[in-house]
């Protein structure tokens, strides 16, 4: 079937793949799964036969009305929508459980999902998502790592991530240009338990990878922190003068977030 480009449509043609998805998340038995972007069905068929019910968001109206006319209503409810719009708390509310969540993603939107999940995380249970595999290589990076940035902290904020298995080009119909990666997201927000704010907290972790090649200090001082408050701050958090962000675990990102929002109430 040829695909739009447009939307992101590289179906999936590896059985073994799709098996390997579908099984990534545990018994489905009871449950009710998301999947964002169905397309042709590929990963739908092996959802619908394990979980209880299988709620599918698909942009677009031709594939979103052929996957409904395919199942009895009931095991498969079809939802032709942008998956960016789609209320995951009200399905969780509805299915008066956590949502799992899969999908082969379309991969132009593929940070906007990931942050959409992430600000659903409490309806959410656990996701497998298929992405690009930098993209993978990005949100699963740990500190040290030159793939660590703002949205591996973002993302892990709310919950481990792991790469399940990587594909060729070759599994997928028309092949994209690059290579593909699963990845599990297990969601367990850690903004509590790290006494973090989450809405001031994620804009500032954009703040201090803004600049990779800078320091974190640098980084800081252009985002309009005093000179004086990160001297301290850094002191307070044991925290070396020089170190660059990416250096930095989440632990000690909050450490640093706390310190510098004290000094900023006591000015
Ligand atoms: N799941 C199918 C498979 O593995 O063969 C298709 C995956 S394809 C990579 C991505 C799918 O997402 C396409 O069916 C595309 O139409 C759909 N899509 C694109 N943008 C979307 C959006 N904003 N919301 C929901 N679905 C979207």
């Amino acid at each position: 079937m040829p695909g739009k480009p447009k939307l992101g449509q590289n179906f999936l043609n590896d059985t073994q793949a799709i098996q390997r998805i579908a099984e990534s998340l545990g018994d489905l038995r009871g449950r009710t799964v998301v999947e964002i972007g169905p397309g042709a069905g590929a990963i739908t068929s092996a959802l619908v036969a394990r979980a209880a019910h299988v709620i599918a968001v698909e942009l677009d109206a031709v594939l979103a009305a052929e996957l409904r006319a395919q199942y009895l209503p009931g095991r498969l409810t079809v939802h032709q929508q942008d998956v960016l719009t789609f209320n995951f708390a009200a399905a969780s509310a509805s299915a008066q459980q956590p949502l799992l969540v899969f999908g082969n993603l379309p991969y132009y939107i593929t940070s906007p999902i990931l942050l959409k999940l992430a600000a659903s995380a409490t309806s959410i249970e656990r996701a497998a998502l298929m992405v690009q595999r930098e993209v993978a290589d990005r949100v699963t990076a740990q500190p040290g790592s030159r793939d660590y940035g703002s949205l591996s902290v973002t993302c892990q904020m709310y919950g481990p991530i792991q790469t399940l298995f990587t594909l060729p080009p070759s599994s997928f119909s028309p092949p994209p240009d690059v290579h593909s990666s699963v990845i599990r997201w297990r969601f367990a927000p850690r903004f509590a338990e790290l006494a973090i704010d989450e809405p001031a907290f994620l804009p500032f972790a954009r703040t201090v990878f803004a600049q990779k090649r800078k320091t974190l200090s640098n980084n800081l001082r252009a985002a309009g922190f005093a000179p004086d408050a990160i001297a301290s701050a850094f002191t307070s958090a044991a925290i070396d003068s020089r170190a660059r962000a990416e250096e930095l675990s989440l632990e000690s990102l909050a450490v640093l977030w706390r310190v510098l929002q004290q000094a900023d109430h006591r000015k």
